[in-house]
């Protein structure tokens, strides 16, 4: 991790009135440079292998701070698991296709879709703040095996 990328992210935590914290920053890190959906098990053992002395605790407190701040959002893909992953700007929106299989996860983007969203919520004088689509099924890999 570099210097300056390091200082970005204490400086974000600083925004956000979190603690610069090793384990913070490694957290934001680890959510920034991946397109994985991590639960807080995976995080805390993907963070373990770069890092001693992480905690389980800590991660997980961490984490809650991080979603509390809105930094960092957390999914319900419906199987009990919470996914995290880091939290994007208006222009980085996407929604997921979640394969029930194998856990894949694929994220998306349908301006259409979004457009048709929007306009459901004027129908309804609605107006809204955030959304989350998920799409649950079987992925082309699985679905090949079963062929
Ligand atoms: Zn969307
Ligand atoms: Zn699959
Ligand atoms: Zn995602």
């Amino acid at each position: 991790m570099s210097a300056a990328e390091n200082q970005e992210l204490k400086q974000v935590l600083h925004e956000h009135e979190l603690k610069a914290t090793s384990q913070r920053i490694a957290l934001l890190k680890l959510l920034e440079g991946t397109q994985e959906h991590f639960d807080a098990e995976e995080i805390y053992l993907e963070l373990r292998e770069r890092q001693k002395n992480v905690s389980r605790a800590t991660v997980y407190r961490s984490l809650e701070a991080l979603v509390d701040q809105a930094m960092v959002s957390k999914l319900d893909f419906g199987d009990g698991r919470m996914r995290y992953e880091r939290s994007k700007g208006e222009d980085e929106h996407h929604d997921h296709l979640i394969c029930e299989q194998c856990g894949k996860v694929i994220e998306f983007f349908n301006l259409e879709m979004e457009a048709q969203q929007l306009a459901v919520c004027e129908e309804h004088d609605f107006t809204p703040s955030t959304h989350t689509m998920h799409i649950f099924g079987t992925c082309s890999d699985c679905s090949s095996l079963t062929k």
